[in-house]
């Protein structure tokens, strides 16, 4: 019995070591040993803008992520299969885009975005990025009770605010580096309709100034080396 504990212990001590000690920490970044970042686009399905960064990307035979906001997705249904059937990623970015509070013990707009993920499009986000970057111990308990993940990010360039494509470009090639998870917006706050020519002007350059650097933007899954869908939800 004494080395049965003995060996139980062994095996949770190398499992704390192996996920970090904190299971509830969202990913900020992949393996820097491989020449892969993740370029990651918030706040859409944003119409035509999201189409056209899918296919930027395409174009450079890259891949993105995009964390969708739930409720844009029955009206764009066919926008997000397409997204799917080209290899991108869809990760779940709420049902409505609200700011977690505090006090929000359920937090339910993590399964409620999930539902409607499945039901439209038949897949199961692995991946959740909180709205604002904003977490709280509720939202983490209910990422952590669905078998998701927290995408966080390593690179952020305010690309919301920048109205100078040169300048977001260079930014975002400034600080990226393997392993990289690039934080960008093709929409806003799930509103059809935003405005984000810049980005569109700037993701040329961003694509062809990644190749110059010998990296590639693959989805989150790739990057991590896990499926990007979970079997139910
Ligand atoms: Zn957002």
């Amino acid at each position: 019995m004494r080395r049965l504990l003995a060996a139980a212990t062994v095996l949770v001590s190398l499992l704390v070591v192996a996920c970090g000690g904190d299971t509830d920490a969202g990913v900020t970044r992949g393996p820097a040993s491989a020449p892969l970042v993740a370029l990651t686009f918030d706040d859409g399905l944003n119409g035509e803008t999201t189409r056209q960064v899918a296919d930027l990307l395409e174009q450079a035979g890259m891949q993105g992520t995009f964390f969708v906001v739930g409720q844009t997705v029955e009206e764009q249904a066919s926008l997000a299969r397409a997204l799917l059937e080209h290899g991108h990623v869809i990760g779940n970015h709420s049902y409505d885009h609200e700011r977690a509070q505090a006090d929000d013990r359920e937090y339910a707009e993590l399964g409620r975005a999930e539902a409607e993920f499945r039901r439209v499009l038949g897949v199961c986000p692995r991946y959740f990025r909180p709205p604002y970057g904003t977490e709280t111990r509720y939202t983490k308990a209910a990422v952590r009770g669905a078998g998701m993940r927290t995408i966080l990010w390593d690179v952020e360039v305010a690309d919301w605010s920048e109205d100078d494509a040169a300048r977001l470009a260079q930014h975002v090639l400034e600080r990226v580096r393997p392993g990289s998870v690039v934080l960008l917006h093709d929409g806003s706050d799930g509103h059809p309709g935003a405005d984000r020519t810049v980005l569109l002007r700037a993701l040329p350059t961003i694509l062809e100034g990644l190749r110059a650097k010998g990296l590639r933007s693959v989805g989150v899954d790739e990057l991590l080396g896990e499926r990007p869908y979970l079997a139910s939800c």
